[in-house]
């Protein structure tokens, strides 16, 4: 029976408690897998951590020949992060999982077994969550259930970024480098064989959540506004049904001074419609205002990401090509998009 190759990327953002702990479960597993013909190896990608995460990182590719390490110019965010990881990966699978042991290593051996059943993008599915507030889950539960209607990119509920990507889908991801990443719907434009492994979301083993409720909120709109463009069209709509209305009120008052004459009165009616349409006004700005900045950050075609450090396993994380090979390789980012496109 021939190896299949797994890469595990793990991105991480001041983890240097979690990580530990981390790689120990998931050294077990790889091993186990690697008696079921499953050649694992590991990328550590520090997002510009500011705890020592670089060292201990260090330290655990010291231990264990699989784990290869990448480390980016500055925080760049989770996505920015995994997109670099998964950049590297030029053979096999790969799967994506939080440094904070949230996402149970153990399950890895299912994913795989799913993959070679021939499914290109094995989902986690999050069953419970633990160590998550109400408020959290609560506003997570209306996110999804939004986005899926207002989007025509399936975007399953309760996903995260925990999965499996088979080889094809990974060369698909790598082709969509646009600036405003959200992940969730990245991975659901692929499209290909997609199967959800529903799991227990465990609570984080040490240090705290990056994610606030702010945060959450700009992630969000962060979605809806890339996978969606709803949102304008509700303006429209908004406006058309505004439009209306005063339409209808303006007849009522033509009507009302022929048969009853003008007195000045009406004040307040002037007051209340001005403000209205104000407000309809900006709502509606603010929302092309959403998009335009969106296509100006994108316009500008920065790479995602700027490295740092490249260390490839020694058995070779991927392909000698990918090897950054002087200052040039560094921006390698969108740089690699320009070539596909040409
Ligand atoms: N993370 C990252 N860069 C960031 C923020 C987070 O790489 O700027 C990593 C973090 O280290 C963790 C994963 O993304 O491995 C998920 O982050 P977190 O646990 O804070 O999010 P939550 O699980 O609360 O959604
Ligand atoms: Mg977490």
């Amino acid at each position: 029976m021939s190896h299949d190759l797994l890469t595990v990327v793990i991105a991480a953002r001041d983890e240097a408690q979690a990580l530990p702990l981390l790689h120990v479960r998931l050294a077990r597993v790889l091993d186990a897998l690697a008696d079921d013909h499953v050649e694992g190896r590991i990328l550590y990608v520090d997002d510009g951590s500011r705890d020592g995460t670089w060292d201990v990182m260090r330290g655990l590719a010291n231990g264990d020949r699989r784990v290869a390490l990448l480390r980016l110019s500055r925080n760049f965010g989770k996505e920015a992060a995994l997109t670099a990881g998964l950049d590297r990966v030029e053979e096999g699978a790969a799967i994506i999982l939080d440094a904070d042991g949230q996402d149970p290593p153990e399950l890895l051996p299912r994913f795989v077994a799913l993959w070679r059943q021939g499914y290109d993008d094995v989902y986690g599915m999050r069953e419970q969550r633990d160590g998550e507030g109400w408020l959290k889950r609560a506003s997570a539960h209306v996110f999804y259930r939004v986005i899926q209607r207002l989007s025509r990119t399936p975007i399953p509920t309760d996903t995260g970024d925990f999965r499996l990507l088979s080889p094809r889908a990974l060369a698909a991801l790598r082709q969509l480098r646009e600036r405003h990443r959200f992940m969730k719907g990245l991975f659901g434009w692929i499209g290909y064989n997609r199967v959800a492994l529903p799991y227990r979301r465990e609570a984080r083993v040490a240090g705290h959540s990056k994610f606030n409720l702010w945060k959450l909120w700009n992630f969000a709109l962060e979605g809806i506004t890339s996978f969606s463009t709803a949102p304008l069209r509700l303006a429209t709509y908004l406006g058309l049904f505004v439009a209306l209305l005063a339409f209808a009120y303006a007849l009522m008052i033509v009507t009302k001074a022929l048969f009853y004459g003008d007195p000045v009165a009406g004040w307040p009616t002037m007051m209340s419609v001005i403000l209205f349409l104000g407000g309809v006004q900006l709502v509606a700005l603010g929302l092309i205002g959403e998009y335009l900045g969106r296509l100006y950050e994108e316009s500008k075609q920065r790479p995602l990401y700027l490295v740092e450090d490249w260390r490839p396993t020694p058995a070779g994380v991927c392909s000698a090509a990918s090897q950054p090979s002087g200052g040039k390789r560094h921006a390698y980012g969108a740089s690699t998009t320009g070539s596909q496109d040409a």
